[in-house]
């Protein structure tokens, strides 16, 4: 299907226009190849700033465009706890050598340990085989491509601060910076939710939400944790778009949490905010049949592009009105939202009044066209692969 076998060397300093163009230009619904690409492109940037990091002292470090170290140590810290947590995860062992205590399902004891750690949602579903990654030449680095062998899955999601993405706030650094920053946090706690599942006798794998063999969301979806939305993303009761997702597979004993509807759906279709403010035009008005599933889809090329070209986006998940602040009347609201279409009306026609159109018509809020942050995030990937020229790609993967 593909031409050329490429590997990670073949990438290093590739321009991210000319990538993107090799990758969208041939993608078609089963192109793994290309999609696979796209992942290591992104990896190789993220390689290159956690190696300039761990190999340069502070006050050597260079300034990156306009910005100073210190305003992107932040970033690059939170790139390199994120880095170093996927390495621990792969090194785990996979074995327990406890024996098994019970063979209940162990439901409970985890989502009571998993919230200790900071974990928002959680489900329970069976691996769907369609939704696995084929193997391929390392393209999950700095994770290597394992074969999925626990079918059982452990969905687990973390809520990103909705004081920095709401629809006051334009997608910018800071909003880049806070998911980087749910990556991490979320990675941090499937390790010790990995480990605590070994402890209990049982075989388990973590997947760290910045890598991983499997699509997440859809097995979100699957455990009812959330339902897909117009723009592509999970949309869950307490957080609407506003979280990560990561998993862990295991042979421990699991009830199965069965998919829910939430009344999404139809809210989409009444709504459509997200599809009507999407600069890239990537949103679409209907589902479309996408490998053989009735769905909302996105457009990746669209959407990559624009978000590329302006730094940032994540426009569809800041004006979609079920992100809100999680809190006991939002929670009453999207209970009615799953129990009524009049309801969902009603709930839309008010929240257009009071937050869509005051945000639309705030000349400091959405102006629905890029702004250049403190830190040019195309400034910053460029900048890395120019740095990555200069070393031996080989000799830094460890
Ligand atoms: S991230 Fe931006 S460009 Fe991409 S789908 Fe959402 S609104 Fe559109
Ligand atoms: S903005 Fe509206 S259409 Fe888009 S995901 Fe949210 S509820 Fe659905």
């Amino acid at each position: 299907m593909h031409q050329k076998k490429m590997s990670i060397r073949d990438l290093a300093g590739c321009k991210i226009n000319e990538f993107e163009q090799k990758m969208y230009d041939n993608l078609s619904p089963y192109d793994w190849d290309d999609i696979y690409l796209s992942f290591k492109e992104e990896m190789i940037m993220f390689h290159n700033a956690v190696h300039l990091l761990k190999n340069t002292p502070e006050d050597k470090l260079p300034t990156i465009g306009d910005c100073e170290p210190r305003q992107y140590l932040p970033v690059m810290k939170t790139l390199e706890r994120v880095y170093d947590s996927i390495k621990r995860l792969e090194a785990l062992p996979k074995n327990s050598t406890q024996t098994p205590r019970e063979k209940v399902p162990i439901n409970l004891k985890l989502k009571e340990f998993a919230k200790r750690q900071g974990i928002h949602l959680i489900g329970f579903t069976t691996l769907e085989p369609a939704w696995v990654f084929p193997s391929s030449d390392n393209w999950t680095y700095p994770q290597t491509h394992q074969p999925i062998r626990y079918n059982n899955v452990v969905s687990l999601g973390m809520e990103m601060s909705h004081e920095i993405f709401n629809i006051n706030h334009f997608p910018d650094v800071e909003t880049l910076f806070e998911a980087l920053h749910t990556y991490a946090k979320l990675g941090e706690a499937v390790e010790k939710i990995t480990e605590f599942i070994r402890e209990l006798g049982y075989r388990a794998r973590g997947h760290h939400p910045y890598a991983g063999d499997f699509l997440y969301s859809a097995h979100a979806v699957k455990a009812g944790v959330g339902q897909l939305g117009a723009n592509g993303m999970v949309l869950t009761q307490k957080y609407g778009p506003r979280q990560r997702f990561a998993a862990i597979t295991t042979d421990a004993p699991i009830k199965v949490t069965e998919p829910r509807n939430l009344g999404v759906d139809d809210l989409c279709y009444k709504c459509m905010r997200c599809v009507t403010t999407c600069p890239a035009g990537a949103l679409a008005t209907g589902k479309i049949n996408w490998r053989g599933t009735l769905k909302w889809k996105l457009n990746h090329k669209r959407c990559w592009n624009y978000f590329i070209a302006n730094n940032a986006c994540g426009l569809c998940l800041i004006v979609c009105p079920w992100n809100k602040e999680d809190s006991w009347y939002h929670r009453l609201v999207a209970t009615g939202v799953s129990w009524s279409g009049l309801f969902r009306r009603m709930v839309l026609a008010i929240d257009n009044i009071f937050y869509w159109r005051s945000a639309t018509t705030n000349p400091r809020n959405i102006k629905m066209k890029s702004k250049e942050g403190p830190l040019s995030f195309a400034a910053m990937l460029k900048i890395m692969g120019k740095e990555n020229q200069k070393g031996d790609l080989n000799k830094s993967l460890t």
